[in-house]
């Protein structure tokens, strides 16, 4: 029984209104680490960077019971490096720079005691490399999801309709669920993306929440009214961590359950967003994640007369 975390372990240097940072730490596995470990702690991340990394960084990962066996380290190379400028709303942003580093040769290797995952959280990363790690598996999970963004839609649109093929649930923003599918209306778009191979499909909408989809239901998850929304990113990668990881603490992927797991997953991505990079996860306790996902049952929670 383990979680099978891929994705990049980064550097990353984020202007938004409030402020701008040089480079910190980041990258798509690191939040979806953080945030899953504190629902779920046999996990084994499968990632590559390079000798500048920080230590304690990795420390911080160990400690939260990550194993990172799978993690290559690249002597005398550097790190993957991801800069982006945030628009007022925060609700935008542009990539400023994309620097793949050791990313740009990465084979990864699974590790023989992580080959049978029952979870596998194929993060934000090349295509095809998610591709090579189902490749290695001994034994299909019993649940593969998939994050992405527009970065591989725009160079690897093929190599991501085929890994979009082998995973049950997708992971996307919306103006990525319309640049894959063509279609403005998320509900065309959502349709069309569930013939491409995902069975359920998720919709982040930012500050406006997400959106799960099947081929039956729709379920919408508001995002937490922040008075402070201090640094977006790793926003997605979190709600993939805690979305991910309440999963596999309840071992039960049934759709009624995904509802559940979407609200863990957006009481994650509410902590992350209130610091820098991956700071808010640190350190965090189980008392105020119940907490904060009790704000979110209070959000909704309404009665007819
Ligand atoms: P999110 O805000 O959840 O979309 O994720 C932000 C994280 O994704 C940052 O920490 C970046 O290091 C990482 N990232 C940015 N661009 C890419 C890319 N093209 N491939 C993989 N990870 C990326």
């Amino acid at each position: 029984m383990s979680l099978l975390v891929v994705g990049t372990v980064a550097f990353d240097a984020i202007e938004t209104p409030f402020g701008k940072t040089d480079k910190i730490v980041g990258g798509a596995a690191s939040y979806i680490t953080l945030a899953a470990s504190y629902f779920y702690n046999k996990i084994n991340l499968v990632s590559v960077i390079g000798d500048d990394f920080p230590e304690e960084f990795l420390n911080t990962l160990k400690k939260q019971g990550a194993n990172l066996d799978g993690l290559q380290i690249k002597k005398g190379q550097k790190s993957f490096f991801w800069a982006g400028k945030y628009h007022n709303d925060l609700n935008s942003r542009d990539t400023l720079d994309t620097q793949l580093n050791v990313l740009a040769d990465f084979d990864p290797i699974v590790p023989e005691n992580a080959k049978s995952p029952e979870f596998l959280m194929l993060g934000n990363l090349v295509p095809a490399v998610q591709q090579k790690v189902i490749s290695q598996l001994t034994k299909r999970p019993k649940l593969i999801v998939l994050d992405t963004m527009n970065f591989w839609m725009d160079i690897a649109m093929d190599d991501l309709k085929k890994t979009l093929t082998m995973v049950d649930v997708l992971t996307i923003n919306d103006s990525e669920a319309r640049q894959l599918s063509g279609e403005y209306s998320l509900v065309k778009a959502a349709q069309k993306i569930l013939q491409m191979g995902p069975k359920v499909l998720v919709i982040k909408k930012g500050e406006h929440g997400a959106l799960l989809f099947n081929n039956e239901e729709v379920f919408f998850a508001p995002a937490l009214p922040l008075e402070e929304v201090f640094d977006p990113t790793g926003a997605g990668d979190s709600f993939a961590g805690g979305f991910i990881g309440y999963l596999a603490k309840t071992q039960d992927i049934s759709f009624e359950n995904m509802k559940r797991a979407i609200i863990f997953g957006s009481a994650m991505a509410s902590f992350t967003v209130e610091r820098f990079g991956t700071e808010r996860l640190i350190g965090l306790t189980q008392e105020k994640i119940d907490d904060r996902v009790q704000e979110f049952v209070e959000l909704v929670q309404f009665q007819l007369d």
